[in-house]
């Protein structure tokens, strides 16, 4: 017998040899308790959260838990099936409409997580002899759709709009082209120019699918995200969301006004064969979004974090992943695999939890820091924050 297992020997040795270097597991941490959006216990410490993607911190938004609770109460605690059979309950309607309200289209289909809403999606709107032209830095669940279906798949340079071009112009000018692109790209925080590259599409007739996880609720004026925010409403075909960062729960989705665009359902696997989500789930999700549409004053606070945060890394001397601050995530680039980890494990001891990012994650090999804000951070934490980075900054060699 060959053992299949024998193939992770390699990543067994890494792995190894890394805690055998005595540093904590950065990719085995507990929440032993959440007390808020921005703080948890871990390893029995009291501990910012400064790498999650709960952006505008709805988590324990209380009637968020309540409706939750209600749903729990009034339809017990699973569907047991999925959307096509015995599965949508009332609230999957619900969240369905919330959606269509919130992003002001005709359409929305409701998966059980965004990386299925992906797979879904892309799988499903590309066939043979059809192509998907995706941003090389794209997200794993866009070259899984990519892999899951049977388009020819181009890629082109990371946010570079003249590359894209020229891919486009050598493909066949009648064949069905889809374009995937992402408002925020999550590893360095940086948006893309969507404006551009949504004419470009245009002009090769492509149409266009944009994920936009991570700008809900705070791009754009409705919090619709990087194509509201840069006017694209009429011209991005399809958009691709998640319950799992601003929403505060779990799930996914697509928003389109295509007249047609309820066929999905009746033709995407990972729609169809799979269990729908809980009911508590699909509630909480409906009342966190209704409540983004007018989470202005949470906005407001979540890019002034941003803001203080970016300003205040920049001015010690830390290399950042953005010039400016673009997004709600400010990525940290470290040097190597040891110096991230180093830098890590001393912010997390001192109280701060952010995430460790390593290819083939990130882009270009790069070893990153990556922060996340929320709405609910307070200035004095953006302070404590900026104080333990400078502290361990330091203390590794980092900056000066
Ligand atoms: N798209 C992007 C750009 C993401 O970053 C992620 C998750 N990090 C997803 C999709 C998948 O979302 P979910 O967590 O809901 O599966």
């Amino acid at each position: 017998m060959t053992d299949l297992m024998s193939k992770f020997d390699g990543l067994i040795a890494e792995r190894q040899a890394l805690l055998d270097s005595g540093v904590i597991d950065p990719f085995a941490i507990v929440m032993e308790q959440v007390k808020s959006p921005t703080e948890a216990v871990i390893k029995g410490r009291d501990t910012i959260l400064l790498g999650t993607y709960n952006y505008m911190g709805m988590t324990f938004d209380p009637d968020v838990i309540q409706a939750g609770k209600d749903a729990l109460d009034q339809f017990g605690s699973g569907t047991n099936g999925s959307r096509m059979l015995n599965g949508t309950f009332r609230d999957h309607m619900e969240v369905e409409q919330a959606l269509r309200d919130f992003y002001g289209v005709s359409g929305a289909i409701v998966f059980s997580t965004g990386y299925m809403a992906n797979l879904g999606m892309i799988s499903t709107l590309a066939g043979k002899g059809e192509y998907i032209i995706l941003d090389a830095d794209s997200h794993a669940s866009i070259y899984d759709g990519c892999k899951q279906g049977n388009a020819e798949i181009v890629r082109f340079r990371h946010n570079d709009v003249a590359d894209l071009d020229k891919r486009l112009g050598r493909l066949p000018a009648e064949a069905g082209k889809l374009v995937v692109l992402e408002g925020v790209y999550s590893m360095l925080g940086d948006i893309a120019p969507l404006k551009e590259m949504v004419a470009v599409a245009k002009k090769h007739g492509a149409m266009v699918l944009v994920d936009e996880a991570h700008s809900m609720g705070f791009f754009g004026p409705n919090g619709r995200g990087v194509y509201e925010d840069q006017g694209l409403e009429a011209d991005v075909d399809f958009v691709v969301g998640t319950f799992s960062k601003s929403v505060g729960t779990v799930g996914g989705f697509c928003i389109s006004n295509h007249p047609k665009f309820e066929a999905i359902r009746l033709a995407c696997r990972p729609y169809i064969f799979t269990a729908s989500l809980p009911p508590s789930v699909v509630a909480t999700a409906a009342t966190s979004i209704r409540k983004l549409m007018t989470a202005h004053e949470k906005r407001a606070r979540l890019w002034e974090n941003a803001r203080a945060l970016h300003g205040g890394l920049t001015a010690m001397g830390f290399k950042l992943g953005t010039e400016k601050p673009e997004s709600a995530i400010v990525a940290v680039i470290l040097e190597d695999q040891e110096q991230a980890v180093v830098m890590w494990q001393a912010l997390l001891e001192n109280g701060l939890y952010v995430n460790m990012a390593r290819p083939p994650a990130t882009p270009a090999g790069t070893f990153l820091l990556r922060c996340s804000l929320c709405a609910e951070h307070r200035p004095e934490q953006i302070e404590r924050v900026l104080g333990m980075f400078r502290a361990a900054g330091q203390a590794v060699g980092v900056i000066g």
